[in-house]
């Protein structure tokens, strides 16, 4: 069930400030509060989906449009299309994957060489 006190949510409500970057009645951008790359920004869907299956199974279909829209619109606002440099999106889902805010979120990062996808492998903690 979808959590009404996430810190993004309460970012929607306008009760947390953010440092917005895009927004429209279906999605909204801001800067990551801790960048993991010179341009880290969140993309979040302004409707209550706690993650990617969440959204994919009762969003409609003019909500998964426009959010994924707004996520070029984003990337072109930044100046790191694919013509300029790339980008990558990340979407955490679940606990294996260290989801923190249980609100769907798209991370862009761009703005230098990102490296490889995945740099380490955790240890697993009992050997
Ligand atoms: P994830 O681990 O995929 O759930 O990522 C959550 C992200 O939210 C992290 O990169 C945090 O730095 C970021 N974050 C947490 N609180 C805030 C906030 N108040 N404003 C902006 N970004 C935040």
């Amino acid at each position: 069930m979808y959590d009404k006190n996430n810190i993004f949510a309460k970012i929607l409500r306008g009760e947390i400030s953010c440092n917005r970057y895009f927004e429209n009645n279906y999605a909204l951008a801001f800067e990551d509060i801790n960048p993991q790359r010179e341009i880290h920004v969140l993309v979040i869907p302004k409707g209550e989906f706690s993650d990617l299956d969440d959204f994919n199974n009762k969003a409609t279909d003019i909500e998964i449009a426009e959010f994924f829209r707004a996520i070029t619109q984003v990337v072109r606002q930044l100046g790191i299309s694919s013509s300029s440099g790339g980008y990558r999106v990340i979407s955490n889902i679940g606990v294996n994957a260290g989801q923190e805010v249980p609100h769907l979120h798209f991370h862009i990062l761009g703005g230098e060489p990102l490296g490889r996808m995945l740099s380490t492998r955790p240890l697993k903690e009992n050997g």
